[in-house]
């Protein structure tokens, strides 16, 4: 029973790193770091940061892919994964605040002007714009899972009025929760800031054209901190033109990184950050670890992703 680590994103987190943190809770079971670290028959269970086209063929006995972290797009779209390969994914609490702090940090800045701000700066104008009164904005948060549901809250402990949307109902204290598709667009007319934590699904997929974008209030907010392929990119493009929505704030893209001479990256009504708004996995990995305990054990896996419904 191997373990084998597979991250391929040297800048976020190394393999040898991880391996240090997980040794010490899994002594004596050998840790792979990468595909080209020892016998691939041997693993059981791999833990990653993305399914890359024909690994899976390489691991014959593969019983568990253990993602790195909370979207598994990558995973669900794997072609090659058998079904009794089963799936989980991390619940950490420190990158599903890391990500409700992203969409706070630019909510604020849009309550205080700040990217027109900049702008004027930039052409040393001293000039004064009105900010938003929070307790007068509304905030729409898109998923009330794991990090939407503490989105919501922050949201709410800092005075905006907060709506919430999700697939099933959801009661959350001080926010104002809709689930179902008419809810949203009727949402989206209401709301001053639309902030996205979403699953990539088949359901997600596109769900922000033109059609959705055009509900939105003129000169809204819109952040997308969940997953890329939300969003028709041309059709947000054409919307902005528009001034609906007025600014996107996008931390993931269809294409990650986003490529060289994408219009997103000089588009004055768009800011780019590089897929950064949730980071330190912290108090995750121990489930890593556990989850190798429970796989070899035979016991109920933490966190297992439903595979049907891909997330
Ligand atoms: P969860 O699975 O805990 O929550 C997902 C939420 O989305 C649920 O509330 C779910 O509704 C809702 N949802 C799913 N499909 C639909 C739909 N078709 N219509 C309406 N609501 C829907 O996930 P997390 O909160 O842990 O993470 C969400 C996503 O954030 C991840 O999948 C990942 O892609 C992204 N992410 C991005 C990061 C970044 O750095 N940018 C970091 C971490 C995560 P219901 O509860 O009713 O099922």
């Amino acid at each position: 029973m191997v373990l084998l680590i597979d991250i391929r994103q040297p800048t976020w987190m190394q393999e040898d790193a991880l391996r240090d943190v997980l040794s010490p809770m899994l002594r004596d079971v050998p840790i792979l770091c990468g595909l080209e670290d020892g016998d691939l028959s041997t693993v059981t269970m791999a833990a990653v940061s993305r399914l890359h086209p024909g690994m899976v063929e390489r691991l014959p006995n593969l019983k568990l892919v253990q993602k790195l972290g909370a979207g598994v797009e990558t995973i669900m779209r794997e072609k090659g994964l058998a079904p009794h390969v089963r799936v989980t994914r991390l619940i950490s609490e420190m990158p599903a605040n890391e990500v409700a702090e992203y969409c706070l940090t630019y909510a604020l800045a849009f309550q205080r002007n700040v990217f027109a701000h900049d702008e004027a700066m930039r052409e040393h104008l001293w000039q004064k714009i009105a900010p938003r009164k929070t307790h007068e904005t509304t905030a729409a948060i898109l998923g009330l899972g794991h990090i939407g549901r503490r989105a919501a809250r922050m949201f709410s402990q800092a005075g905006f009025r907060t709506l919430g949307w999700s697939r099933t109902p959801k009661t959350i204290n001080g926010v104002e929760c809709r689930n179902g598709d008419d809810a949203l667009a009727s949402m989206l007319g209401e709301a001053d800031i639309v902030a996205s934590i979403l699953p990539a699904t088949p359901e997600t997929h596109d769900l922000f054209d033109a059609s959705l974008l055009g509900r939105m209030k003129p000169g809204a907010l819109l952040i997308n901190a969940g997953r890329g392929d939300l969003i028709v990119e041309d059709d947000l493009i054409a919307a902005l033109e528009a001034g609906t929505p007025g600014h996107a704030v996008l931390d993931v893209f269809r294409t990650e990184p986003l490529p060289e001479g994408h219009a997103f990256w000089s588009h004055p009504k768009v800011t780019v950050t590089p897929h950064v708004s949730g980071w330190h996995l912290d108090d995750g990995l121990r489930d890593v670890a556990e989850n190798y305990r429970r796989l070899t054990e035979g016991r109920p896996l933490l966190n297992e992703v439903d595979r049907g419904r891909g997330y």
